[in-house]
């Protein structure tokens, strides 16, 4: 039986998906071979790899300006190659602090330029963002990099920050909740295992005017310009893993689209939000409400004594892998596109009978 699993990554994939997998594991539509067989270079290869793209393309309307990688290395080897790629020759960045993710992205861009973290959120325990006007933003900075979810935090940004340089976005887990302005941005990065398919594949989105200028002495891997010019297929790229996801894209587009999707995320987390601050301060969580996020949902208990009984009781009734952060601790929830309203539900009523026993 399978069970609602609340994993912030690798996290659930669609059941439909799975099963057409599963369907075309053995002989891809009469091919005689798996796709994990298959050479990259291969005709039916090449038409697997171009229909995802063009499936991405067609649900975030990508502009034609834009190139779009289909990479390794996870979301980590992004926090090195945007420096390497986007500095240009200058040596002066912006970095937002809002989270353990953003942190990470700030350590590695220091080890080739100058972050000025903008603005930080650590005093305030990454709850809320200060307002725009606060920020201490440089205009000569090469680019502004941002965690629009932060998924160990819970904190998301709703709307996109206005910035008067580009604009990079590390959205791991929250790229294709919603509709999304794509030309706002210099580049956008997501690894896979969130909410585009299995790990093992990262996603980089990126303004093709931005990417002649890598840092000499790059490893060739690490260079824009050369994953463009040879199509993602420099190296074996993760074939597997870009084919899942090619179907990701295709049943999201037979559900609707991002619009129909991000009116369901949004109906989720409202869903156990409102289970939240409904319990009468049994449950807490504890981001400002103007930016709790939509896919990763923190939250603790008054008594934390209480935290085992709970995990185990979710476990049994079909709901894993519900353990917060360690640097959160509590319970976290992350209800990425392919956990369906139904777990949500089942997430819910559990916590409120669970709520009712104990409280
Ligand atoms: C999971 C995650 C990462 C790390 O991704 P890897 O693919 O494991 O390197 C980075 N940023 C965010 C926002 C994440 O959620």
């Amino acid at each position: 039986m399978r069970v609602y699993n609340f994993s912030a990554g690798p996290a659930m994939l669609p059941e439909a998906v799975l099963e057409q997998a599963k369907e075309e594991l053995i002989d891809w539509q009469g091919s005689g071979m798996s796709v994990m067989e298959m050479s990259h270079r291969g005709k039916e290869y090449i038409s697997i790899a171009q229909q995802a793209e063009a499936d991405l393309r067609e649900l975030l309307s990508i502009p034609k300006n834009y190139k779009v990688l289909f990479l390794q290395g996870g979301a980590s080897t992004q926090f090195a190659m945007v420096p390497l790629n986007l500095l240009r020759g200058s040596n002066q960045v912006d970095y937002l602090n809002t989270g353990l993710w953003s942190e990470k992205a700030v350590a590695e861009a220091k080890k080739y330029c100058q972050v000025n973290v903008a603005t930080d959120s650590k005093p305030n325990k990454y709850t809320t963002v200060a307002p725009r006007r606060e920020w201490k933003c440089n205009v000569q900075a090469a680019y502004l990099h941002y965690t629009p979810n932060e998924t160990i935090n819970g904190l998301e940004f709703h709307t996109i920050p206005e910035v008067d340089v580009p604009l990079v976005a590390d959205m791991s887990s929250t790229i294709l909740s919603r509709p999304l302005d794509v030309s706002k941005f210099a580049l956008i990065y997501a690894g896979a295992q969130k909410n585009i398919g299995p790990a093992g594949l990262t996603i980089v989105i990126v303004r093709d005017d931005l990417t002649d200028l890598v840092m000499p002495g790059s490893p060739t891997m690490l260079s824009y310009k050369t994953q463009i010019e040879n199509e993602s297929m420099y190296n074996t790229p993760p074939t597997y893993a870009w084919y899942i996801a090619g179907l990701v894209f295709k049943w999201l587009k037979n559900l609707g689209g991002l619009e129909e999707m991000g009116r369901r995320n949004q109906r989720k987390a409202e869903m156990l939000y409102a289970a939240i601050d409904g319990s009468e301060g049994f449950y807490k969580n504890p981001v400002d409400l103007a930016y709790r996020s939509w896919m990763n949902i923190p939250f603790t208990m008054a008594d934390s004594n209480l935290n085992d009984t709970f995990l185990k009781g979710a476990k049994s009734a079909g709901l894993v892998t519900l353990a917060g952060h360690r640097s959160v601790g509590g319970m976290r929830a992350s209800i990425y596109n392919a956990m369906p309203e139904e777990g949500v539900k089942a997430l819910v009523n559990f916590m409120n009978d669970f709520a009712k026993q104990k409280g």
